[in-house]
């Protein structure tokens, strides 16, 4: 495993586990998580190194920091890292939701604290909300180690949030697609000329950049046909400089080993491979049309009870190749198929990119009433 200094002498490991996409018992009411199989994945990922794991207040609504807790319980303390994370919009109390985080976890120490997911819409009201001075508080006590931020928002917000206080870490979304059509390549250099370690989440796109249309695949295999897509872009992102760690929701033991075999044997990118990447970036960018992460943050929040993640991979099918490719909607509940869609907006609201999704939902119910 490859490993990086962070600061006071602690070595993190490049590749960190996030918690968010833990296996579940798909048929049972509410798909708890499935322990057995997330406990090995946790038991492979120490073997191998990994000393970083993520989690937060939401995760598996809640139940992923009790998992973290519980799996990590037999490993030493000082072993492993946990990073947890204030979620403002779920309980705006973070005295309540900090004691809550603990005791979940069964820690009286959070490693790495962050701010959960500041995004435009909200991020006047939690600066002066006293959350940061309370966790300051929590640090001084000896419950938080080092405190930082997670973020979804735009460059102008960045500033306002490293010019609030003297972060430790910020964490932010960033793979190469992303550093070609979003604002991350902007983000990125704030904080690398701010000198503030990096922590990425979504590296491979929530997964897109692992199934890429044809043309970009046999762009990408052809110079190396052992080398996973996903390897590709988990290579990307851990040679940018301020990169420290580089989370991944592995969510079965084939991910992870692939991930600990990228980060174990493959070295940083050299220059002609980035631009082959960018090449491959160029050729996703034609077929996809809602660039949707799958991070389900605006799934609680559909009062239609929407599969939103799984609609937009049908809508992203049918703009990359046909309406035909919808016709499979027709087999859904009628109450779950994108007619149901009120049009509230509330997913876009919550959605980290702000994605149009109403209108994707209109455009599908419109195909589908042709089909
Ligand atoms: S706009 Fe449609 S998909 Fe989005 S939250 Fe409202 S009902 Fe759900
Ligand atoms: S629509 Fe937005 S919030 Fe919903 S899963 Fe996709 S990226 Fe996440």
């Amino acid at each position: 495993m490859q490993y990086t200094e962070f600061k006071d002498g602690i070595r993190l490991s490049r590749l960190g586990m996030g918690n968010m996409r833990l296996p579940v018992h798909a048929e049972l009411e509410g798909q708890p998580i499935d322990y057995e199989k997330g406990k090995a994945i946790i038991d492979a990922a120490m073997a191998a190194g990994i000393n970083y794991y993520d989690t937060a207040y939401i995760y598996h609504n809640g139940e992923s920091e009790v998992f973290v807790g519980k799996a990590l319980a037999e490993y030493p303390r000082d072993s492993y890292y946990v990073a947890d994370k204030f979620n403002f919009q779920a309980q705006p109390d973070y005295r309540i939701q900090f004691d809550e985080q603990c005791r979940r976890l069964q820690m009286d120490r959070i490693d790495f604290y962050l701010l959960h997911g500041i995004q435009d819409n909200f991020i006047d009201e939690i600066l002066p909300s006293g959350c940061i001075e309370y966790f300051e508080e929590m640090r001084k006590q000896g419950r938080i180690r080092y405190l930082g931020f997670s973020f979804h928002g735009s460059v102008s917000n960045m500033k306002k949030m490293l010019d609030a206080h003297a972060w430790d870490f910020v964490q932010i979304q960033l793979n190469y697609y992303d550093w070609e059509y979003g604002n991350q390549r902007m983000l990125y250099k704030m904080l690398e000329e701010a000198g503030i370690p990096v922590i990425v989440m979504e590296p491979v796109h929530g997964g897109l950049l692992s199934r890429l249309n044809e043309e970009a695949a046999a762009l990408l295999k052809e110079k190396d046909p052992s080398a996973s897509l996903a390897s590709w872009a988990m290579r990307w992102v851990k040679s940018l400089p301020a990169v420290s760690v580089v989370l991944s929701g592995m969510g079965d033991t084939a991910m992870l080993e692939d991930n600990v075999r990228t980060f174990s044997e493959c070295p940083d990118m050299l220059p002609e491979e980035k631009d082959l990447v960018r090449e491959a970036a160029a050729l996703l960018r034609k077929g996809v049309s809602m660039p949707c992460t799958g991070c389900r943050y605006c799934v609680p929040n559909c009062p239609m009870e929407l599969d939103i993640p799984a609609l937009l991979i049908a809508y992203n099918d049918y703009k990359n190749d046909a309406a035909w490719r919808l016709v499979n909607l027709k087999g859904w509940p009628a109450d779950k198929q994108p007619s149901a869609c009120i049009a509230c907006g509330a997913c876009t609201d919550h959605c980290p990119q702000s994605l149009p999704v109403p209108d994707a939902m209109a455009e599908m119910a419109r195909q589908l009433e042709k089909l």
